[in-house]
């Protein structure tokens, strides 16, 4: 039988109910599907500056680059808010994700039917909606050097190189390949010289996509588009900061932000978390919703070569949902019965 060594980092806040449920519903369809998944649990975050004063213990990233994917809940909380900025528990997933090389960030904006009237759209510009940014996440302004501030001026600087945009590039025409052939690369080359290049090299990177419809969309515009006619994206291509942005917009044309996964890929191993962060608010009252956890959980099986298996998730939960099921952020659309996290979990472990 197939095994698949999983490094499962719960993390804070959420983080350990909802990875528990993801576990469940992996457990559930792995057995169906005829491979074993291998858990072993590390610390981050918070949870890691509890016990070793170290939001990234060496051993943390020990243990992902020994896995074949990392399975990642949600960090930090009120609790370490005045731990100095370096000990930070943000800082251990920037750590994490440079240390494991994860230069590329997937966000699927996954529309389900049962929940158009979630959005924040209408329903008729929300239905069918099926994209998916892909965000260049280790390079650009957030990593630039020269950075400063003093009293009187501050500065960054956006940096991208050739190689760098080539592989985000790649990664994000292949994910085109994979679903409908359209890329939009966003930037701001009226205006940055730092675009200017990307667009070179995007257009370079796309002669050997001659499939792939590639067009061109400054930032603003692309705002704008993805609230009046999201229908028309497929794969957003865009740099760190852009992508960042346009990312939690595309978050909530789908409705709560409890329903959207992603995916970190590009390094020796993929990492597989929720969008959303550890919401110390409603930690520990049996109320997050789980499924952008599940969801995430469906693409790290994709990412493993075990696509049936994703899809099989990616369907339990419409049954789930079509059968009237929600969580409470979600208990006033079209609500049958409002459940919490762990018998969302098992429901969509059953199905
Ligand atoms: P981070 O900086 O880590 O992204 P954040 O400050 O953006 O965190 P989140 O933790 O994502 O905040 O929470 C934002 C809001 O969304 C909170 O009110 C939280 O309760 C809610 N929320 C987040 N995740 C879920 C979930 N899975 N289910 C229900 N509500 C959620
Ligand atoms: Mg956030």
């Amino acid at each position: 039988m197939k095994n698949y060594k999983i490094a499962v980092l719960k993390g804070d806040g959420i983080g350990p109910e909802i990875v528990d449920e993801a576990i469940k519903v992996l457990d559930a369809v792995a057995s169906k599907e005829g491979f074993n998944l291998e858990y072993n649990e590390y610390l981050i975050g918070g949870s890691a500056i509890d016990v070793f004063d170290n939001p990234c213990p060496d051993e943390t990233i020990k243990g992902c680059l020994n896995s074949d994917a990392v399975l990642f809940g949600a960090i930090g909380g009120p609790k370490w808010d005045n731990v100095e900025k370096q000990k930070r528990p943000e800082s251990g997933l920037l750590k994490l994700r440079k240390s494991l090389g994860l230069f590329a960030n997937i966000r699927p904006a996954i529309i389900f039917d049962e929940l158009v009237n979630a959005s924040t759209l209408k329903p008729e510009v929300i239905k069918g909606v099926d994209l998916t940014v892909v965000r260049e996440l280790t390079g650009g302004i957030y990593f630039g050097e020269p950075r400063y501030k003093d009293d009187n001026k501050a500065y960054n600087t956006m940096i991208y190189t050739r190689d760098e945009i080539e592989r985000i590039a790649k990664v994000a025409f292949e994910e085109a390949m994979r679903r409908n052939k359209k890329v939009t690369s966003v930037d701001k080359a009226n205006v940055l010289e730092v675009s200017e290049l990307w667009r070179e090299v995007v257009e370079e990177v796309a002669k050997n996509y001659p499939e792939v419809e590639l067009e061109h969309m400054y930032v603003d515009n692309a705002a704008m588009q993805l609230v009046r006619n999201p229908k028309q994206f497929d794969v957003i291509l865009t740099g760190n900061i852009f992508g960042d942005i346009l990312s939690d917009e595309a978050s909530m044309i789908v409705g709560s932000i409890g329903l959207l996964p992603s995916a970190s890929i590009g390094g020796k191993v993929g990492l597989f978390e929720p969008i959303h962060g550890s919401a110390p608010d409603i930690a520990g009252q049996g109320i997050a919703n789980p499924i952008a956890t599940i969801l995430s959980a469906a693409m790290m099986l994709d990412y493993l070569g075990e696509k049936a298996a994703g899809d099989k998730i990616r369907d339990a939960i419409k049954q789930v949902l079509a059968k009237g099921y929600r969580t409470k952020d979600l208990a006033s659309f079209d609500a049958k019965e409002v459940v919490t996290t762990t018998e969302m979990g098992s429901l969509i472990a059953e199905h």
